[in-house]
């Protein structure tokens, strides 16, 4: 295992979930850049934990890098440390299942997550249903937001508790979303 001081731990995060997510973008709208998704899942850690854990910011920008990348625990277990990459694999869902059964288990396991996944989850669902939210929804754009945050509030109510900044963000970015319909 390698040793990383913080700033280090987090710019090689950051740099390596730039290349894996390279070109993808995110779904919906605008076609954002996906590394934004990352970015903001990262900062919403830093600032949930004022800076106090790098393991957790750096795990915030590679939450996505074994699910949808060619990226392995073990790759992340020697660049970067054993829980950072655990936190990663917490994080990733199975891909060989159906979507909606992928959706069933993350509501059913988030109670069994580790506290410091649970965050990297709430900020997740945080970052998903503010890319969303649109000042002029369509008729699919405003079901599809409805859809995600009901169950975005099912996956939550298993991961809340650790952390009152983000469990108030998570609750603010709820209502401004139902505000929207
Ligand atoms: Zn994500």
């Amino acid at each position: 295992m390698t040793t990383l001081s913080a700033v280090r731990l987090i710019s090689e995060a950051a740099e390596l979930a730039a290349r894996r997510h390279n070109g993808m973008a995110r779904k919906g709208r605008g076609n954002e850049p996906y590394i934004n998704h990352l970015a903001e899942v990262a900062n919403l850690l830093a600032t949930a934990t004022e800076g106090a854990d790098a393991e957790l910011v750096a795990a915030g920008w590679l939450h996505d890098a074994i699910e949808d990348t060619e990226t392995t625990r073990e790759e992340l277990a020697q660049k970067f440390s054993d829980r950072v990459a655990s936190l990663v694999v917490e994080c990733t869902d199975d891909m060989s299942l159906p979507k909606a059964e992928r959706r069933r288990l993350q509501v059913v396991d988030a109670p069994k997550k580790s506290a410091s996944a649970k965050l990297i989850k709430i900020a997740d669902k945080i970052s998903n249903i503010g890319a969303r939210m649109h000042a002029d929804p369509t008729a699919d754009e405003r079901d599809d937001l409805a859809d995600y945050t009901s169950w975005a509030e099912q996956v939550v109510a298993g991961c809340r508790g650790g952390n009152v900044w983000l469990d108030t963000t998570f609750a603010n970015v709820v209502r401004q979303a139902r505000a929207s319909q």
